[in-house]
């Protein structure tokens, strides 16, 4: 991975098998970024993406592969921990589409990460769904 710091925002490049949420916890952790938000594209060789079924409480899982056509999300604190929270919409070969919650994303030729931080951002427990969700 190669990082750069303009200002308030990190960007990111990662190489080929670098795991996604995992590098951003990575650099947050070394540029003390408690907070902020994330946007990338590029491509990845495997992802886990999973769908949160609100009836069941539960995610569901699938995985796929290609271009990294949309993603964004948010990181934020949950009892003193980083929360790095990731959805995408992922490409095939033919252009057709998957997307959800981004539970890991492997890149393939790159994935371009731009991380920008804000600050105060934090989870709490909601009891209706038994997620942390932004608490503001
Ligand atoms: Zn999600």
């Amino acid at each position: 991975m190669q990082y750069s710091k303009k200002e308030h925002i990190i960007v990111m490049r990662l190489f080929k098998g670098e795991e996604l949420i995992e590098s951003i916890e990575d650099v947050c952790v070394k540029e003390k970024v408690s907070s902020g938000k994330v946007q990338a594209i590029g491509a990845v060789q495997r992802a886990v993406l999973g769908y949160f079924d609100t009836e069941e409480k539960k995610y569901l899982k699938f995985e796929c592969k290609g271009e990294v056509i949309s993603c964004m999300g948010n990181i934020a604190g949950k009892n003193g921990d980083l929360v790095v929270h990731v959805h995408a919409v992922i490409g095939d070969r033919d252009g057709t589409c998957k997307g959800g919650h981004v539970f890991s994303a492997e890149a393939s030729a790159t994935l371009e990460v731009f991380i920008e931080s804000v600050s105060g951002l934090t989870r709490a427990l909601d009891d209706d769904t038994g997620l942390f969700l932004l608490d503001l």
